[in-house]
């Protein structure tokens, strides 16, 4: 019988705190007391599905939780980056979010609410102009995955994706390390998907990451400035990257990996007030 409280401060789950170092924002243990059921072994007598057997403490999911989060790839720009971050400025006052910016924080938030270790689970592609915010509420996503659901994430920018696989191949390492890693991650989260100058052989690499998650039935999540939409031929992807273009993001990553992302994710769009088109119609 477990005769510890499971309030117990020594089980808590929000010891922690996130800094920026170097590159990359990493999570460090706060202070907790001695864990009276391990004595801080790190393993006592656990309840797994009504069986009584040894294994490792509950007063080690945090530990876990933040050796997973140091593993996940999060700029440091995006340290202190959440979903409360996302609807209140520092000061804690309620920011003057579009409707369209609420819903988009809506869509993220169940998402992670409803995402289930051990079995598929849709991933999003959120989409939408610059600066509205859906590289935080990606962020935002991963580390709420990461300390409630104790799931492994990577995040990748698209373009360092590329070099990454690019230098995987060169150096002959691409099918057990990098791409095996990309391909099985439980959440892979790549930033600006569709961005840059891309050649078929970049095209063919991204097809194969995205043919792997969808046979491992990994969880992809991703950012795009590109509308959803089949190809289009309004320009191929290695001319340019411009929105001005009027590509869709199947014109941007191809047929293949298009529809491949059609079955693996849902689209949600983010938007903000177009500030513009306010001023000129009070005018
Ligand atoms: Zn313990």
């Amino acid at each position: 019988m477990n005769t510890t409280s499971p309030d117990h401060p020594a089980f808590a789950l929000d010891a922690y705190k996130i800094i920026a170092k170097g590159e990359y924002a990493y999570a460090v243990e706060g202070d907790r007391p001695q864990c009276p059921q391990c004595q801080g072994s790190g393993y006592a007598r656990v309840n797994i599905d009504g069986v009584i057997t040894m294994g490792r403490c509950r007063c080690m999911m945090l530990p876990d939780r933040i050796a997973l989060f140091n593993k996940a790839g999060i700029p440091s720009r995006y340290a202190n980056t959440t979903f409360v971050s996302f609807a209140q400025d520092k000061n804690g006052q309620l920011k003057d979010l579009d409707p369209a910016a609420i819903r988009a924080l809506g869509h993220c938030s169940q998402f992670v609410d409803q995402y289930q270790t051990a079995v598929e689970n849709k991933g999003m592609v959120l989409y939408g102009e610059v600066g509205r915010g859906k590289t935080h509420l990606m962020i935002a996503m991963l580390r709420e995955l990461v300390f409630r659901h104790g799931v492994a994430v990577r995040f990748v920018e698209f373009a360092r994706l590329l070099s990454m696989l690019k230098e995987g191949y060169s150096s002959g390492r691409s099918d057990a390390g990098i791409l095996g890693e990309l391909a099985t991650v439980p959440v892979l989260a790549v930033d600006e998907l569709g961005k840059g100058r891309l050649t078929d052989w970049e095209l063919t690499i991204i097809d194969e990451v995205i043919s792997r998650r969808y046979n491992a039935m990994g969880c992809t999540l991703a950012t795009s400035n590109y509308t959803p939409g089949e190809p289009t031929g309004a320009a191929p992807p290695n001319l340019a990257t411009s929105t001005q273009l009027n590509q869709t993001l199947g014109d941007r990553v191809g047929d293949r990996v298009y529809s491949r992302l059609v079955q693996l994710v849902d689209f949600v769009q983010v938007e903000g007030k177009d500030h513009r088109a306010i001023v000129s119609s009070s005018v």
